[in-house]
């Protein structure tokens, strides 16, 4: 069976409710810390349609997570922000200001304020969470130096308020679980800590992720997954494979060509 469908993610949830595991929201989570819990955080990157497939399957299992929404053409889409919330779901503010202001921070911080005031118009939203570009020459962290995301009445950002170094940090950016110390590094301020070395190595599939739930040997989890990675068509799933290996595809392409040439 093909990992990173639907149906596998299906697995997962119906794998957190065999277990004594609350599934909650980053703000569910913020309000009330403790127990035995795994948070469900999802950035909406792109693909809306795959966001919202998972939205409502996780509302059918009764399961409440949070959706952060860029706020750019293809993502901010009024109707879409909406029924998240109405599945119950928590929206937040995936923001990425810092680049749009080109590392200016005084405009970073203006257009972080309308622009969450313009998904305010859709739905409650209390946390934000940073859209992490590596490529980028500044981060959107240093946005939070000296200034106070609360003043914005926000109550967490997942990057900040949670303790990673307690809650185990799974991420399915590229396709795996595993490999996590060098993704994150740009994301997580100490990634290294003990948790993340213990786990980070032996946890590649969502079977893994699936295992290591059933095991409730851990008290707390943070699971970040992309929907738009997430998809059961086999016309989806081969582009997203493909995009994936874009880098490689592309070097190949090219030494063909030159072969051709030859
Ligand atoms: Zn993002």
């Amino acid at each position: 069976m093909r990992d990173f469908t639907l149906a596998k993610y299906e697995e997962l949830i119906e794998a957190i409710g065999s277990t004594k595991y609350k599934p909650m929201s980053v703000l569910d989570y913020l309000s009330s810390p403790g127990g035995k819990c795994i948070i469900l955080r999802h950035d909406v990157d792109r693909a809306v349609e795959r966001n919202l497939a998972m939205a409502r399957l996780e509302a059918e299992y009764g399961v409440r997570s949070t959706y952060y929404f860029r706020h750019v053409k293809d993502v901010f889409i009024p109707e879409a922000i909406e029924e998240v919330a109405e599945l119950g779901h928590e929206v937040g503010f995936h923001y990425e200001v810092m680049d749009k202001a080109k590392g200016d921070k005084d405009k970073a911080l203006e257009i972080f304020g309308t622009e969450l005031e313009d998904l305010r118009k859709y739905a409650e939203v209390t946390t934000a969470c940073m859209h992490g570009n590596p490529f980028a020459r500044w981060s959107n962290r240093d946005l939070w130096k000296d200034c106070d995301f609360a003043d914005f009445g926000l109550m967490g950002e997942p990057y900040f308020s949670i303790d990673y170094s307690k809650v185990l940090y799974l991420t399915d950016t590229g396709r795996t679980w595993a490999d996590r110390n060098i993704r994150v590094k740009d994301v997580l301020e100490n990634p290294d800590n003990e948790l993340s070395a213990k786990y980070g190595k032996t946890i590649r599939s969502t079977d893994d992720v699936i295992n290591l739930v059933k095991r409730e040997e851990l008290e707390q989890i943070c699971i970040l997954a992309h929907p738009n990675r997430w998809c059961d068509g086999m016309l989806g799933w081969s582009k997203e494979l493909i995009m994936q290996n874009l880098k490689n595809v592309g070097k190949a392409g090219i030494i063909q060509y030159r072969k051709l040439k030859e």
